[in-house]
């Protein structure tokens, strides 16, 4: 991590979920960045969201190679819309493996560590 991603961090630790916008052409930038990837343009901000999201594409992990999930499978991870215009990954949880799927409505949750994790809306 360097400095440009402390407050995306830090607000997730207040249970908020943030993304950067850029002063110069006003559009949303996720993951955070130095520089804006449209128009290459630096002293992105960063600005809560609503929280709420749309799956768009998800996996069920069955054998994870990370260390920290081993034992938590299976597990569902999900790239998911924002309505802000952006796109944002995170496990999908408190919900049936079998129920997920695309277009599903979600909402950000913090409940179970400082990683974004997405629950049925
Ligand atoms: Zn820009």
């Amino acid at each position: 991590m360097t400095g440009d991603t402390e407050p995306y961090w830090d607000a997730c630790r207040r249970g908020e979920l943030v993304v950067q916008a850029c002063p110069a052409c006003g559009r949303r930038v996720h993951p955070p960045a130095a520089e804006c990837p449209h128009c290459g343009s630096a002293g992105l901000s960063f600005a809560p969201v609503s929280g709420d999201a749309v799956v768009h594409t998800f996996t069920v992990v069955h054998r994870s190679f990370v260390p920290e999930f081993q034992g938590r499978e299976p597990y569902v991870l999900a790239w998911v819309d924002l309505p802000e215009g952006v796109r944002a990954f995170g496990q999908v949880v408190d919900c049936a493996i079998e129920r997920v799927r695309v277009g599903m409505p979600v909402r950000v949750t913090f409940d179970q560590d400082d990683l974004p994790q997405w629950r049925p809306a």
